[in-house]
């Protein structure tokens, strides 16, 4: 248990989160990035889901080809736990089983959870900007202090959360954000705007999800800032997996889940020579 590195995975039933599980996995014996062994929290909302995915990877012919979990005599372990981020009690409960389970706090959390809703309303923003935006920088906040002095947090964002689509003022708002709260009164403004009917005119494009992307990539930008002002080596990047082909873009990406999940393990293993607040992309960090 003391060698062991732990981590978390949340949405990691399907599609990249499960992805970034199995390669993690497959870090140890053989290990790309000289790490492991691992205990790996597969976190999913729905525990049928979360259990048959589990079963899954046991059943996994290259992770049993590769001995890279315990019971095929590796020294990973995976356990699901359950975890939605947007009830409040799925959080504190699971915030609990890691305090008690991990003294000394966890190596790395991987926030990949995330929704792509159909349509445009103020209803669908609402929904979206919960949970891509104020439920993922919620879990931020109630993991950080679960995590060693050098843990990591890992934010799936999406290359739709560059600031290429918004005007210069907006644009300029992001870039000059110094706190998290200047990244939640951009993401109010905009929800207003939707409410009004008047986002582009504001200057925000009429995309909820862009804009929550946008909103965790600055929100990231603002914890590491925060984290470094404390003194804390923690830290704290985001990234866009690429076009990953799941449920999310139906059958459409270009990349296998396998591919889109090598940023977000990179930035929880790797050496990043100490990189925090960074927006990377195919393994690099970029301009936002
Ligand atoms: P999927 O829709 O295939 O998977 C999303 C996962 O998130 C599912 O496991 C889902 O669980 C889970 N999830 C959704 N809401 C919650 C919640 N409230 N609490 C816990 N888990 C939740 O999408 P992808 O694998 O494609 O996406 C993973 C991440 O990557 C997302 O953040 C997405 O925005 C991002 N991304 C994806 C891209 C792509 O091309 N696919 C491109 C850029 C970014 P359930 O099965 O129960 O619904």
């Amino acid at each position: 248990e003391f060698l062991r590195k732990a981590g978390v995975v949340t949405g990691a039933n399907k599609g990249i989160g499960l992805a970034i599980v199995r390669q993690l996995a497959l870090q140890y014996p053989k290990s790309p990035l000289h790490s492991g062994p691992f205990l790996i929290y597969l976190t999913a909302r729905d525990q049928g889901r979360g259990e048959a995915a589990l079963k899954d990877l046991h059943d996994d012919v290259q992770l049993k080809k590769a001995k890279a979990l315990k019971s095929d005599g590796g020294e990973s372990e995976i356990r699901y736990h359950q975890l939605d981020i947007t009830d409040r009690k799925s959080v504190e409960s699971f915030a609990a089983h890691l305090k008690q389970e991990h003294g000394d706090g966890v190596d790395f959390v991987i926030n990949n959870a995330g929704i792509a809703m159909n349509g445009f309303d103020a209803n669908i923003v609402k929904t979206t900007l919960g949970c891509n935006y104020y439920n993922t920088v919620e879990a931020c906040h109630m993991f950080l202090p679960l995590l060693k002095p050098e843990g990591r947090i890992v934010n799936v964002a999406s290359m739709s959360g560059h600031l290429n689509k918004y005007a210069d003022d907006i644009r300029n708002r992001f870039l000059a954000a110094k706190s998290e709260s200047d990244i939640t009164s951009i993401m109010k403004d905009f929800a207003s705007a939707v409410e009004a009917g008047k986002e582009k005119e504001a200057g925000f494009p009429s995309a909820a999800y862009a804009v929550s992307k946008a909103g965790l990539i600055g929100a990231t930008k603002a914890l590491a800032r925060a984290e470094e002002e404390k003194g804390s080596k923690i830290l704290v990047n985001a990234c866009c997996p690429g076009y990953v082909n799941t449920d999310m873009t139906k059958g459409n990406g270009t990349k296998s889940p396998d591919e889109g999940a090598q940023t977000p393990v990179l930035l929880a293993l790797a050496d990043i020579k100490g990189t925090t607040g960074g927006f990377w992309q195919h393994e690099k960090p970029i301009e936002w």
